[in-house]
């Protein structure tokens, strides 16, 4: 049996569950979200028992990605803990705020700490313009450098809206790809639609170094977005992440089960490409 990944969750750490409505008073972003009404804390406890419940063998977890960059290095503390006593069930990203003095030498710190990558970062909800490369080379450089993938949160530029939407979709991700073929970045929530444009030939050579994740597929659209995907030739790009908390993996299943993905198209999905991507990250596979 291939290896279950989930390649997009968020952890809290007690402290911050604690005492987030303090912290929502200055952190105006994190008060919208987590008084939303799908929103639900957990811990890394809860991640591991969910893990254990749903048959899912690791995890890629990450904190909030707070505008403070103190928030985000106590989240990042709690992340490298977590993952340090996880056993390999657990892996971790980073969180900086990216225009912030500092975030530069935190993401070198996550790196030697053993995290695998940097976000979610919300260039809404941080202030970052994600098409301006004045404002994103420090950010992807430092990436790069480090051997470190992006995940940035993107959502769809038409329907309804939600907490945490914001307004940054597939032409901002598209441009953000041109100014910066050297990074490896996964697109959340499907790139807001992003990879219907790798149809295109001239798009699909400007999102070579594009992925896209699943994240609250089932609050967004019905099963046929995974079939449609697959028929769109981006399988070795989509990778099953759930936004646990807010939603778990039977629901992913049910989905993967109604759209018929099966055999070598569901093991990309679940973790064969999440494995590729780590190898890219590590210079040992070409993208
Ligand atoms: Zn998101």
């Amino acid at each position: 049996m291939a290896r279950r990944l989930d390649t997009h969750v968020h952890v809290y750490s007690p402290e911050l569950i604690a005492t987030w409505r303090e912290v929502a008073r200055v952190e105006p972003y994190f008060g919208r979200l987590a008084s939303g009404k799908v929103h639900r804390w957990a811990e890394a406890d809860d991640v591991l028992a969910a893990m254990e419940a749903d048959g899912v063998d690791q995890s890629w977890i990450c904190g909030f990605a707070f505008s403070d960059i103190g928030l985000c290095r106590a989240q990042n503390d709690y992340v490298i803990d977590a993952v340090a006593r996880s056993e390999g069930r657990l892996q971790g990203l980073a969180v900086v705020p990216p225009l912030a003095p500092g975030a530069e030498a935190e993401i070198v710190r996550c790196r030697e700490a053993g995290l695998i990558g940097v976000g979610e970062i919300f260039p809404q909800g941080q202030g970052v313009d994600l098409t301006d490369l004045r404002q994103t080379w420090r950010l992807v450089g430092a990436c790069h450098e480090a051997g470190l993938f992006l995940l940035i949160h993107t959502a769809e530029p038409v329907g309804h809206d939600y907490p945490g939407k914001g307004d940054v979709g597939p032409r901002e991700a598209a441009q953000f790809c041109a100014n910066h073929p050297e990074a490896v970045v996964i697109f959340a929530h499907w790139g807001g639609g992003l990879w219907l444009y790798e149809l295109m030939p001239e798009m699909a050579r400007i999102l070579r170094n594009a992925w896209y994740d699943t994240a609250a597929t089932p609050f967004l659209y019905g099963a046929p977005v995974f079939s449609s995907a697959l028929a769109a030739g981006v399988r070795n790009k989509i990778l099953l992440g759930t936004d646990f908390p807010i939603l778990g993996r039977h629901r992913y299943d049910a989905m993967l089960d109604a759209a018929g993905v099966d055999g070598e198209a569901r093991e990309a999905l679940e973790g064969g490409n999440g494995a590729r991507l780590l190898r890219i990250c590590r210079g040992e596979e070409e993208r």
